[in-house]
This record gives C-alpha cells, sequence and structure tokens, in this order.
C-alpha cells in the first residue's frame, strides 16, 4: 500500500517542481487575489480573475513541466531581476526599522552605503570598504 504522498512523490518524478519564479506566482495570485476584493467594476473583476486563473495554470505547467533545463533557464532569468529587487525592498524595510537609531549615508569615494550612528552632530567617519575619511552631519 502506498500512500498519498508516496504516490505524489511518484507523480512528480522527472518533473520541474517548485522554484523562486513559482513561488513568486504563488504570492502574485494571492495579492491580485485580495486586491480583486476591492475591484467593484463587474468587467474589471472579471479580468483580474481570468489574469489569476492563467497565472495560475501557468504556475502548474511549470510545475508539472518534464522540460526541466527550459523551466530552471526561465528561472534563472527571473531571478537576475528578481533579487535585485527583493535586496532592495529589504534594504529599505531595515533602514526603515533602524531609522531611529542610524543613518546612512554615502561613502563619496566608493558610494558604498554606510550606517552612521544617530548622533546629532558633525562626524568623522571611515568607510570600511575603502578606509576614505569623511565628515558627515547628523541633525
Ligand atoms: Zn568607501
Amino acid at each position: 500500500m502506498m500512500n498519498f504522498l508516496q504516490r505524489f512523490q511518484m507523480f512528480m518524478q522527472g518533473r520541474y517542481g517548485m522554484d523562486t519564479l513559482n513561488k513568486f506566482l504563488v504570492g502574485a495570485v494571492f495579492v491580485i487575489y485580495i486586491i480583486n476584493f476591492f475591484v467593484f467594476n463587474r468587467v474589471a473583476h472579471l479580468i483580474i480573475v481570468l489574469i489569476n486563473l492563467l497565472l495560475i495554470a501557468l504556475m502548474i505547467f511549470r510545475m508539472l513541466s518534464r522540460n526541466i533545463n527550459r523551466r530552471s533557464a526561465e528561472n534563472r532569468q527571473f531571478v537576475k531581476v528578481y533579487n535585485p529587487v527583493k535586496n532592495w525592498v529589504k534594504y529599505m524595510i531595515r533602514r526603515f526599522k533602524d531609522r531611529d537609531q542610524y543613518r546612512y549615508r554615502k561613502c563619496p569615494s566608493c558610494k558604498a552605503t554606510l550606517r552612521v550612528k544617530n548622533k546629532p552632530g558633525t562626524h568623522t567617519v571611515r568607510c570600511p570598504k575603502c578606509r576614505y575619511e569623511f565628515k558627515t552631519k547628523i541633525r
């Protein structure tokens, strides 16, 4: 007797499965679904439902696909764009979270972003990356 999980694993053998792009699609479908609660125009609502169904179909197609090379190439292309955006969002969240304790300054020499303790006054800062020293004002 095989249980459901074993049967599912057999079924998924040689198939592509989950990746970053598919996880993103799951998130996108969920967000679009929520947004659609606030769309009261019937035609627009229907179009959004159709878009979501297409996204779900695309996700299932990618998961069950046996063309693993093609799917992972798609995922690599996606990750190239997605990762910088994700990192930027993470950075902005962190910057917002510690806005009381730190100020962010750009090193004039190497353009690296530095975190400076939020103490009012003029400070001399040394960039840990390029060792360049510069003055910065915190109000
Ligand atoms: Zn620097």
